[in-house]
């Protein structure tokens, strides 16, 4: 039963359509990561679910997208290929995926296709299918070197680094136009800036920074503390990046944040307050909502609809994607009255949730976004001031 507190009056706005659609192609994975929230947290519903999506699941997700697109007048959708480990279902598979979407969706609206991968089963012809198929290739690591990677390991406690490092470099190498970039999760234990150093080593074309998985009822690592080791991490990368004029990589976090400050819209699930608008579609053809959730408790995304009965426009309905839509009305109220909220904006979803009190709660990391937001605001605040005649707008 859903535990998520979201008054009526709170759901009522008229639903933004999705943009965004994450197809679990195949829901298991090769690796065993040791602190993945997906098989090693509270939510076990992967168990009960076909380890692959078949055709038929396929096919009726790619229809359910493309009827969206076309009741919506989209001009573009994401299409994210995931897991699980994508991968194990084939990159021919993949291919098929996205180019049944195109063929499907309105002449004019575009289709963004990526595949989130672990990089260790990307060998050159794989990735070859990938890019002929405009496929770009997001890789997850947790950092650019061995020893960052440690935690990653397949179920015989095998590291995974040589064959993601050997993955990854070939994606650079022979595909870079086909390369996403590189998402990493924050582990304290690694030094900042040798973090990100080692990741530029694998020449992505844009980074995401992630916060680990964590909320008030079970806290991320390193957490209650007074300090703020995470705004401290992310504040120390931050630096280094910009004043290296921001020219080696993109940083999706700190590029949201600066746009925010600067009052410019980010779609981001990190920061801001601007309608989230992803669907998630599991391997059985269900509809549910992101993944973070699942790090909450049992069944948080899950939302009792399917692609077989039902419409992307009924999920916008569902109250938890409703709720993730309304923008301040939805935030706790210490966040409404923070004078950060239009930057921060509560932070993401899954990090407000306290058991017993739902997700209207300040994030469980308010001090670090706050530590955070403040660096970034003051480091632009600064650079304006030099600017002839500059004031950040
Ligand atoms: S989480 Fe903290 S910093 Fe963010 S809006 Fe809420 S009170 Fe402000």
């Amino acid at each position: 039963m859903s535990r998520q507190v979201v008054p009526e009056a709170r759901v009522a706005r008229a639903a933004a359509p999705f943009r965004q659609f994450i197809v679990k192609v195949h829901g298991h994975c090769n690796l065993a990561c040791r602190y993945c929230y997906l098989y090693e947290g509270p939510d076990h519903t992967w168990r009960t679910r076909p380890a692959a999506a078949g055709p038929e699941v396929l096919d009726q997700a790619v229809a359910r997208i493309a009827e969206h697109a076309a009741r919506h007048a989209l001009t573009r959708v994401s299409l994210v290929l995931h897991g699980g480990e994508p991968l194990l279902a084939g990159a021919s598979r993949l291919a098929d995926c996205a180019e049944r979407l195109r063929d499907r969706v309105p002449e004019n609206c575009a289709v963004h296709a990526t595949v989130q991968t672990n990089a260790t089963l990307l060998t050159g012809e794989r990735i070859a299918t990938l890019a002929r198929h405009g496929i770009t290739v997001g890789i997850s690591l947790d950092g650019g070197l061995a020893r960052h990677n440690t935690l990653r390991t397949d179920r015989a406690g095998r590291p995974s680094w040589p064959a993601a490092a050997r993955g990854a470099r070939l994606l650079a190498d022979q595909h870079p136009q086909a390369y996403a970039g590189i998402l990493t999760v924050i582990h304290l234990a690694h030094d900042p800036i040798e973090t990100y150093e080692s990741l530029l080593e694998l020449r992505p074309p844009a980074l995401d920074l992630l916060l680990p998985h964590g909320n008030w009822s079970t806290p991320p690592p390193g957490l209650p503390t007074r300090g703020t080791p995470y705004g401290d991490w992310l504040c120390t990368v931050f630096d280094r990046w910009w004043t290296a004029g921001r020219r080696e990589t993109r940083i999706r976090l700190f590029e949201e944040c600066l746009a925010l400050l600067l009052g410019l819209p980010a779609a981001t699930e990190a920061l801001g307050t601007e309608p989230f608008t992803a669907a998630v579609i599991e391997t059985d053809g269900s509809i549910e909502q992101v993944d973070a959730l699942k790090s909450a408790y049992e069944g948080a995304a899950r939302t009792g609809l399917d692609v077989f009965r039902h419409s992307f426009d009924q999920a916008l309905r569902h109250p938890g994607v409703a709720a993730r839509q309304a923008g301040l009305a939805a935030l706790a109220a210490q966040c409404q009255a923070c004078p950060l909220v239009t930057v921060c904006g509560g932070g993401h979803y899954a990090h407000r949730y306290r058991a017993g009190h739902g997700f209207t709660n300040p994030s469980v990391y308010c001090a670090d976004l706050q530590r955070l937001i403040r660096h970034v605001a003051a480091r632009l605040a600064a650079s304006a001031a030099r600017t002839p005649g500059g004031a950040a707008r």
